[in-house]
């Protein structure tokens, strides 16, 4: 009994250098990890955002809204057009049909039919310039239905190669979440909630690997004493400095 005790001592003994291996081992993982999820995330962000797409519709509704309002204004003017043509073609009928033959009221009537002449030449060049406004209102419509066309075009190809790179992204993800799970496993529990601990107070990296006596995790010189300890402790050392688990590699 007290032999097998023995050497489970010796066992975990040797334990920390092989569990600083594997923890530098999640420690890569994670980091991998994590940049995928910040692509995921970015990926996830541009299949949901719909702006352009909708600025393109919704210039289309504006410009379809304002060509309507200008052809039911032709409709009308057009209409107040012919009103007053008809008008000037009865007075014109009255003053030269012969029925009327007091000056005076052929006078009156003769200013009538003028100033109803002249109000329709006027309402005639509004009806052409209205005509040109809807003229080229259409042909700004049919220009944003083309832009509409082609952004949604563009807009269904951004979806497929996005929710392709979704896939691919999701399913590495799914990958290495299995992978942590199989390295965490052979990971010390207490060393492994250190290692947590630290990642979350050191933006993700809680190992650093010690090189030329510097903790690369803030690029200070250790101690000679850390150093040592870096090399003969059974137990994981911190840097001073950083707080950082410190691994020879
Ligand atoms: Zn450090």
């Amino acid at each position: 009994m007290s032999r097998m005790l023995l050497r489970l001592n010796a066992v975990s003994e040797v334990a920390p250098l092989a569990n600083l291996r594997q923890l530098f081992d999640l420690q890569e993982l994670d980091l991998q990890i994590g940049r995928h999820q910040t692509e995921l995330a970015s990926v996830e962000a541009r299949l949901a955002d719909e702006s352009a797409l909708v600025k393109t519709r919704s210039k289309v509704s504006e410009l379809e809204e304002r060509s309507l309002q200008l052809r039911k204004e032709h409709a009308s003017k057009s209409q107040g057009v012919q009103e007053l043509q008809d008008k000037a073609k009865g007075l014109d009928q009255r003053l030269y049909g012969g029925s009327i033959r007091n000056a005076k009221e052929l006078e009156a009537l003769h200013a009538e039919l003028q100033f109803a002449k002249s109000q329709a030449n006027e309402e005639e060049d509004g009806l052409l310039s209205l005509m040109l406004a809807v003229d080229e209102a259409e042909a700004g419509l049919a220009m944003s239905h083309t832009d509409l066309g082609l952004a949604e075009k563009s807009r269904a190809q951004t979806v497929a190669t996005l929710t392709n790179e979704q896939a691919t992204l999701s399913e590495r993800l799914r990958a290495s979440s299995a992978n942590r799970h199989q390295i965490v496993v052979g990971i010390a529990p207490a060393l492994l909630a250190q290692y947590e601990q630290v990642r979350k107070a050191r933006q993700g990296v809680a190992l650093a690997k010690v090189e030329r006596g510097m903790c690369m995790g803030c690029r200070l010189t250790l101690p000679a004493s850390e150093l040592q300890r870096v090399r003969t402790s059974q137990e994981p050392v911190t840097c001073s400095s950083c707080g950082r688990i410190l691994y020879a590699g």
